[in-house]
């Protein structure tokens, strides 16, 4: 049975006093609120995780948002995923489109980059979706397809057992421009398919998918309510813990 998942993408925000001051609300809203539903993740900087992970307990996990795609070595400002094996972190975020646009992350050095992750013991936020423009001619289907395909599916079913999809229409992130649940539903629905037609149904049946771009405390109940959709990956609404913690709570 897959788990239902909330992740917090803080990006490139809060400094250390302030990212370890947004953990201890979030992690005391998450002890206070009771039983969830759902696996409750945040994703600082690199250089907030040790720090992070020291003031939350058992029901938050720290997440890193990207990893290097080699093992160690002459590679000036990357982070090896063994580095965050070494300290403790049990996730990371891959293929953010983020990363995907401005940092040159392909879908072959993304493959890599799981590669590691995996190989280390990390968990994978794995992180696809179309652009606008794919959008709008029709092409997101495809998209999201070669997206699996080029960067997920060189994995044997065990290594995908550590994998959670997050769906992030890039145009609906950091826009205010959320996907209608049925848009999301309808691509969700479709990557499980993709899942089931390479790994079986299930394997797939068994895969986290997340629904990210713009998601917030107003919309998470309707889109979590999707049949395909277990939970989200928040960008801007995760940095104020009122906030996430509503959509935490929102199933
Ligand atoms: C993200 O960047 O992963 C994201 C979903 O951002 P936002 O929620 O701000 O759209």
């Amino acid at each position: 049975m897959r788990k239902y998942i909330v992740a917090g993408n803080w990006k490139m925000n809060k400094s250390l006093p302030e990212g370890i001051q947004l953990a201890k609300e979030v992690n005391a809203a998450v002890e206070t609120a009771g039983a969830l539903k759902c696996d409750v993740i945040i994703a600082p900087s690199f250089l907030h995780l040790t720090e992070v992970s020291k003031v939350v307990g058992k029901k938050v996990s720290v997440s890193a948002q990207n990893c290097a795609a080699e093992a160690s070595g002459a590679f000036t400002g990357e982070v090896s995923a063994a580095m965050l094996q070494s300290a403790g972190i049990p996730y990371t975020i891959i293929g953010h489109s983020e990363r995907r646009s401005y940092y040159g992350d392909t879908d072959a050095i993304l493959a890599k980059k799981t590669g590691q992750a995996l190989a280390n013991g990390l968990k994978v936020i794995f992180c696809i979706g179309e652009e606008l423009s794919q959008r709008d001619s029709g092409k997101h289907f495809d998209v999201v397809k070669g997206q699996l395909e080029n960067g997920l599916f060189q994995l044997s079913v065990n290594e995908l057992k550590n994998i959670v999809i997050a769906y992030e229409p890039v145009w609906a992130i950091g826009t205010g421009r959320t996907a209608s649940s049925g848009q999301a539903q309808e691509v969700h629905a479709f990557i499980r398919k993709t899942l089931a037609d390479k790994y079986g149904q299930a394997a797939a049946d068994d895969v986290t998918i997340l629904y990210g771009g713009s998601c917030n405390e107003n919309n998470a109940t309707e889109l979590f309510s999707q049949p395909d959709i277990d939970g989200g990956l928040i960008g801007g609404a995760s940095l104020v813990a009122d906030k996430f913690i509503k959509i935490v709570t929102a199933f």
